[in-house]
């Protein structure tokens, strides 16, 4: 029987659930989808939308009875309506003067689950965990997104260990994306250029209260060449560039509009989505009459504007044709000569040879702009001082908020249940409290140890699987093949290195001494091993070989099998390793690393942080949670710079990390780190939390920027 007349079905139920992203930061459903069928929800890369497709009502059905999975499904429906319906949230307290007009959120990626693979790395990650932070705490929100319909790329590395690029097509059938519609067929949005109009749709995601938009220009009104503009993220000339920003922040404006949604404040997270604030004066000045400067200080007050990294490459920069030819229409329709225009992206804005850059027209454009740690905050405000050349350092009006991660997302199941006894009911709701998470003092050494060795395990059955797996694609001999199914040693300090290859981040520094890494792999009493994972930029030939020069090694004795690299590096992966790891290690050149927040997500499931003080580390740290490399000062040559952190990485290894680790008692614990563990799950858990980096959003940006009083608390100056 399937149900009463009018009654859902669990079918039912499941596909309304499958149908917003909540699921995949709720235990129970991953648990309840993985029950259905485990083998097949792995294969399918956990994507609920296609299991249900191929597990018809009467299928399921009879798979539910089986498993009895009746009244799990049942109560976790009431939760889901329960939770995107309630109105009691910590936003309708704290955030009542966004009212019905939301904050607009403008990201060039999201990366919120493996299924939806539009980020490239740590950015997009963010944006994912703001969205879903903002859901949790019922802020007045919308995403706003371009939809990449062959993604950032699929990593493979061949026997070479030369890194291949794939754009497999996103099945679109089978994600929770539907096309925004009204009374006339789809939303169609467009954006003019002086060579003709972009035209995109919209799509809708739903990430648990919060609507994500995304546009995609791969309609039939579009020119070939433009139908592809919003195929991949991150590619493509300089042309491209501007016009999926100009999509992005104009059309993503336009199409708000279109259905009906005015933002009271724009957040631009990162510069890509800079001219958005340009389409809303023009906006004012066509809708309430207003002439430009009004409309550009009116506008300017309810900008919010996040810049993310210190290195050059990431601010993008176009020249003066690029900017006319695509900005050209807009600016004519609010009154701005080419001169004008161009002044606005230009630090001296009587400089004709200075090219336009978007963070500068986006520091121009907004009253609130933040760093993403407190150091980036000092960075920013040194590297943006001549943009306020009347003001010292200290009066730069650039502050931070340091970046979180979204706990449900990351916190390993096993660890959530070791969580949930000891920490007050309902933690997960308050998570980003400090008060919350004192009762993990309590937490028993043989417990927690337990927990870690228990996902530990897990990650190098999963590491191996993967390996074989690759292995075998690759096309690799039957006996490497064969040697795959047993890397890694489960007794082995295991440090784990997995983040974008981008040169700043230096993944080879640990090569920088193969004798010395030799012996610590090689020790027999104390045996160290490494994973590696991350993708290199498609044209960044030095990320690609410092990538094959660590692939090359573990395929060399002595390294074999205590060095493993794994392709594709994505969320899910992520999610293991972070999971699993006992060190995580993180050596950027200091301070190149605005925040990071991989180290974040080990530090909840009980990891420790091995890390240059840079960006997150250099305010967490406090001596008795983790590790430190260097001693947080910077050289003006880098190659010094490179060669010190270098040594100091091997002494925090040979003296601190490796030592305190096998230093067990007659349980075979290691108490000392144990406690380190405590320390910084119980000290930084709150902080470096994605609900409490949203909060200070909300307090210090986005109430003020809606006209209401700065609230409270931290890190604007
Ligand atoms: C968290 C995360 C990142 C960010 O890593 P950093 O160490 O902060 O650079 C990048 N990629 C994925 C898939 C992640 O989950």
């Amino acid at each position: 029987m399937i149900g009463k007349v009018g009654e859902l079905t669990i079918h039912d139920k499941l596909s309304r659930i499958a149908a917003n992203l909540w699921w995949s930061w709720d235990p129970e459903l991953v648990e309840v989808f993985r029950l259905i069928d485990t083998e097949r929800f792995a294969q399918l890369h956990n994507n609920p939308v296609q299991l249900l497709t191929e597990y018809t009502p009467e299928l399921l059905e009879q798979r539910a009875r089986e498993a009895v999975l009746h009244s799990r499904i049942h109560w976790s429906y009431r939760r889901f309506v329960e939770y995107t319906t309630s109105e009691s949230t910590w936003g309708s307290t704290h955030c009542g003067i966004l009212g019905q007009a939301p904050v607009a959120y403008f990201s060039a990626e999201f990366g919120l689950h493996e299924s939806l693979p539009i980020y490239s790395g740590g950015l997009g990650v963010l944006s994912g965990d703001h969205l879903k932070s903002a859901s949790d705490l019922g802020i007045p929100l919308v995403g706003v997104g371009l939809f990449y319909h062959e993604g950032y790329f699929a990593q493979a590395i061949d026997k070479e260990g030369w890194q291949q690029e794939k754009y497999p097509r996103l099945p679109m059938e089978s994600l929770p994306l539907t096309q925004v519609e009204n009374g006339d067929g789809p939303v169609i949005i467009s954006v003019e250029t002086r060579q003709g109009t972009i035209s995109a749709r919209l799509l809708h995601l739903a990430v648990g209260r919060i609507n994500l938009y995304l546009m995609d220009t791969n309609i039939e009104q579009n020119s070939e060449e433009d139908r592809k503009l919003t195929a991949r993220l991150y590619s493509g000339d300089q042309r491209t560039r501007i016009r999926q920003e100009l999509l992005l922040g104009v059309g993503g404006l336009r199409a708000l509009k279109a259905i009906g949604i005015i933002p009271n404040v724009i957040h631009m997270n990162e510069g890509h989505s800079a001219f958005a604030p340009l389409e809303a004066i023009r906006e004012r000045m066509h809708d309430d009459a207003l002439p430009f400067t009004l409309a550009l200080t009116e506008t300017s007050s309810r900008c919010v504007f996040t810049t993310h990294t210190p290195v050059a490459a990431g601010h993008d920069r176009f020249d003066s044709g690029l900017v006319e030819e695509h900005i050209g229409p807009l600016a004519d329709s609010i009154g701005l000569d080419h001169h004008g225009l161009m002044a606005l992206g230009r630090v001296d804005p009587q400089n004709d040879s200075e090219s336009f850059c978007m963070t500068v027209l986006a520091m121009k454009m907004c009253r609130i702009a933040n760093g993403v740690s407190s150091l980036h905050g000092v960075v920013s405000r040194q590297m943006w001082a001549s943009l306020w050349p009347w003001r010292s350092a200290e009066e730069i009006p650039i502050g931070h908020i340091t970046n979180g991660v979204h706990v449900p997302t990351w916190l390993a199941a096993q660890m959530r249940a070791l969580y949930d006894r000891v920490l007050p009911e309902n933690w997960i709701l308050r998570s980003g409290e400090p008060e919350v998470w004192s009762g993990f003092e309590t937490v028993t050494p043989g417990e927690l140890w337990e927990t870690h060795q228990s996902l530990k395990n897990r990650m190098i059955a999963y590491a191996r699987r993967e390996a074989v797996e690759q292995s075998t694609r690759r096309g690799d001999d039957s006996s490497i093949i064969e040697d795959m199914k047993n890397v890694l040693d489960p007794e082995a300090l295991t440090i784990g290195f997995a983040r974008r290859f981008a040169p700043y981040k230096r993944a080879d520094l640990i090569l920088k001494d193969l004798e010395l890494l030799e012996r610590l792999i090689t020790d027999v009493d104390r045996p160290v091993q490494f994973i590696f994972a991350g993708k290199s930029h498609p044209a960044d030939e030095n990320g690609k070989r410092l990538l094959q020069r660590i692939f090359k090694l573990t395929h060399e004795a002595p390294f074999r099998g205590r060095i493993l690299v794994l392709e594709n590096y994505s969320i899910a992966m992520g999610r293991r390793l972070v999971q699993g790891v006992d060190v995580w290690l993180n050596n950027p050149r200091r301070p190149l690393e605005a925040s990071g927040t991989s180290g974040q997500k080990v530090v909840l499931n009980g990891g420790l942080n091995c890390s240059v003080l840079d960006g997150w580390w250099a305010e967490a740290y406090d001596g008795k949670n983790g590790f430190a490399i260097g001693n947080g000062r910077t050289h003006s040559d880098q190659h010094v710079q490179d060669e010190r952190d270098g040594e100091d990485l091997y002494r925090v290894l040979t003296e601190e990390v490796i030592p305190l680790y096998f230093k067990r008692d007659a349980d075979d614990l290691p108490q000392e780190w144990i406690a380190q563990m405590k320390r910084a799950i119980r000290t930084l858990g709150w902080r470096f939390n994605a609900d409490r980096m949203v909060m200070d959003y909300a307090a210090n940006a986005y109430v003020p920027a809606a006209g209401g009083l700065s609230c409270s608390i931290v890190s604007m100056p």
